[in-house]
């Protein structure tokens, strides 16, 4: 999956980053220290063990998270659900009986979903089952063979080359058997039925910013809507990558409708800056959304057209289902040389990125649940403020004026057919701005809320 595009330091940015956030940043990480140990793969007990302390993370501020086990051999469209994968020990011993590589150390060492092995054999017949990164010599890379039956060993590319002819031990001890694929499901409703689809890839293992710094993010991103009115309903999915959604959305075609927004969080933890990549269709109101909020923070930003490739946008977006769910980001995995890697660690992901993600997303959902269309009340010429305190007659700070500002630009366009986001961009003023603004008319009878139903 690593494309041509140049590689920089994901670290560079991290001083832009505002370093106050009310210790949500260095809560996010505690999450994540705490799965990183877990071996996760597609299917299995590590996965369930993640899902079950999201669980206990979520039911602290009352939100279920409901479990789902699908049965190994099911159909999901063009996909069967593989058996299930699990893991007790692995490792290579020299003749000596030192395990040289050692998945107790790192469960990265092992490829995922390896068959079990227990056999003797010389460093010829071993070599084919190791797999190295040449690039990055120091790097144990991520290895995985879902869904082709083989067994191996990832290393650092240094000690492969240091391997002497040895007899060597090589024993997995994993069970592939007829089992379930475990996903998490969490729904907070909200004053309508439309929802907002929040879906994370769960099936990594030791890998910080792909994926643990999504799942923690969405997990507070669930419990900061939980303490605020909500007019969408939001879904949160924690799945497996790929199969995870395909199994999601085969067994839920008939709510499909009910989806009306949506974002993949993915390598959201580290110090580089946001990137978006849009939707399918490029500029629906999730798209409009996200893009307002990163042009307005004032920190660099990267938008990225849709393609088919990359994280679980990719089924969401596929042209039979085609939701309209866009993917949000720092660096994308062609962006950061940490990526797949056992580099890809507690350090990379940082408490301020962490809070710098989940407050755009906050803002994201800000802007969603508030985005209405407005009739003005009074559209005959402009209406007289003044006489109804909503103007400061001697002007006054600059804060105030582009309050002003604001309650004119949504005065003039609220006749039915723009709504505030279209407002806040065509203004340039912040969308709490304008949201601001149209509550005070709204307050003094200014302005209606158009009923007609309305593309969002
Ligand atoms: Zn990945």
């Amino acid at each position: 999956m690593m494309s041509d595009t140049a590689v920089v330091d994901s670290r560079t940015s991290a001083e832009a980053l505002r370093p106050s956030d009310g210790g949500t940043g260095t809560a996010i990480h505690a999450l994540i220290e705490r799965l990183y140990p877990l071996c996760r793969s597609l299917t299995g007990n590590g996965l369930r063990a993640t899902l079950a302390i999201l669980g206990e993370e979520l039911a602290r501020d009352d939100i279920a998270l409901d479990l789902h086990e699908v049965p190994s051999g099911t159909q999901v469209f063009d996909w069967t659900i593989p058996r299930e994968w699990n893991i007790h020990d692995a490792y290579v011993k020299n003749s000596r009986g030192d395990r040289i590589i050692d998945f107790r150390r790192s469960n990265l060492h092992v490829v995922s979903y390896s068959t079990p092995v227990h056999a003797t054999m010389s460093l010829a017949e071993l070599r084919p089952h190791l797999h190295s990164d040449q690039r990055h010599p120091a790097w144990i890379p991520y290895r995985t063979s879902y869904y082709q039956p083989a067994w191996g060993f990832c290393l650092a590319h240094s000690q492969l080359v240091s391997l002497p002819e040895d007899r060597y031990e090589v024993c997995i001890d994993s069970t592939l058997t007829d089992g379930h694929l475990t996903y998490g499901e969490a729904l907070l409703r909200g004053e309508i039925d439309d929802e907002v689809l929040i879906s994370c890839h769960v099936c990594h293992p030791s890998l910080c910013n792909d994926n643990l710094s999504g799942l923690a993010t969405a997990v507070f991103l669930a419990k900061a809507l939980r303490q605020r009115p909500r007019r969408h309903s939001y879904r949160f999915l924690f799945v497996p990558g790929l199969i995870g959604p395909i199994t999601w959305l085969a067994r839920n075609e008939s709510t499909w409708h009910r989806v009306k927004h949506g974002l993949v969080l993915a390598c959201i933890g580290d110090a580089g800056h946001s990137t978006y990549k849009r939707t399918r269709h490029g500029a629906l109101d999730i798209d409009r959304a996200v893009e307002h909020v990163l042009r307005t923070a004032d920190l660099p930003y990267e938008i990225r057209d849709f393609s088919p490739y990359g994280y679980d946008e990719r089924q969401y977006c596929s042209p039979g289902v085609n939701l309209p769910v866009g993917c949000l980001m720092r660096s994308p995995y062609d962006r950061f040389s940490e990526y797949h890697t056992s580099a890809d660690d507690l350090d990379l992901v940082r408490p301020e990125a962490l809070a710098d993600s989940l407050r755009k997303v906050v803002a994201v959902a800000e802007v969603l649940d508030g985005n209405r269309r407005y009739i003005n009340q009074s559209p005959k010429g402009e209406p007289q403020l003044g006489r109804r305190g909503l103007y400061a007659p001697t002007g006054g700070s600059l804060h105030r004026n582009e309050d002003q500002h604001a309650m004119l630009w949504v005065l003039n366009l609220s006749d039915g057919q723009h709504a505030l986001l279209e407002i806040a961009d065509r203004s340039g003023i912040a969308f709490a701005t304008i949201r601001r603004a149209a509550d005070a008319l709204e307050s003094a009878g200014l302005l209606k809320e158009a009923r007609s139903p309305s593309a969002s």
